[in-house]
């Protein structure tokens, strides 16, 4: 026999489900970044200040790799060279972020990166459109390449966050996408974090192109979410070129600047 007071749990509970269904309705959810209440409807779940305060990448950087260079004055920064790139360090011909990977940013990209908010996507190809504008033809290409994950990770996530954003800028631009040409054929060490010596062995030779690609004498605009030490840029450009790729421009959507590529890195590991 039912306990008296059965019936009564039952109807508190399923009062319950239609107060939480109310409350999702009326309370439209906040800022995935800061939480304040979204005011206007919007796909990107994220409030016009948290989007206001993204850092953008000072035009006082370096011209081939654009690491940010503050303390030069602009005339000076238009003609040196990070440490880097003055040993010659990567095999793309130049990268550009449109911003700082910290801050609001760095959530924003997190959020693409684990729960695939796709006009987010979208919205980075929006600023990485800007970017492109203000260089002018130095990043002109023929096709847009993301970087690829391995094959098991990209399976484990579902999707591949540099191509959420290199899908929709590649539609913007009217260039031809090309999400396959690229493959990662080693994958990245499970570890967590990565020392920037583990970075450079990590992803040296861990990138390929696909039989039969075609990319001879190609353009390729490489995209990512993030460029750190420039390791897997530089890595997946020395693929490409490997297969007869014109040159290789990289674009990502951030950049971090407190983990800077010591001179001479890659001299250090051959
Ligand atoms: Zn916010
Ligand atoms: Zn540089």
């Amino acid at each position: 026999m039912q306990a008296p007071g059965g019936w009564r749990r039952g109807v508190l509970g399923w009062m319950g489900a239609v107060c939480d269904a109310v409350t999702s309705v009326f309370f439209p959810a906040g800022c995935r970044i800061c939480e304040q209440l979204l005011s206007t409807a919007s796909r990107v779940p994220i409030c016009q200040e948290c989007l206001d305060s993204f850092q953008k990448t000072p035009q006082r950087r370096c011209e081939t790799c654009g690491l940010p260079l503050p303390t030069l004055s602009p005339a000076e920064a238009a003609q040196v060279l990070c440490p880097a790139c003055q040993e010659k360090t990567y095999a793309f011909e130049k990268a550009r972020a449109y911003g700082i990977y910290s801050g609001a940013l760095t959530q924003a990209i997190l959020l693409l990166k684990w729960e695939r908010i796709e006009p987010l996507g979208a919205l980075f190809a929006e600023r990485l459109m800007e970017v492109i504008q203000q260089e002018g033809s130095t990043l002109a290409a023929d096709l847009v390449v993301p970087v690829p994950l391995h094959r098991a990770r990209e399976r484990e996530r579902g999707y591949n966050q540099a191509g959420l954003i290199a899908k929709p800028l590649a539609r913007k631009l009217s260039l031809p996408y090309k999400a396959v040409l690229l493959m990662r054929t080693r994958p990245r060490p499970n570890k967590q974090a990565l020392s920037i010596k583990e970075r450079w062995e990590s992803v040296r030779g861990a990138f390929a192109t696909r039989p039969g690609s075609q990319v001879d004498n190609k353009r390729v605009l490489l995209v990512d979410d993030v460029m750190t030490t420039g390791a897997t840029l530089d890595a997946c450009s020395s693929a490409l070129l490997e297969s007869g790729a014109k040159s290789v421009v990289g674009l990502t959507v951030a950049r971090a600047v407190e983990n800077p590529l010591p001179a001479k890195v890659r001299g250090k590991l051959s």
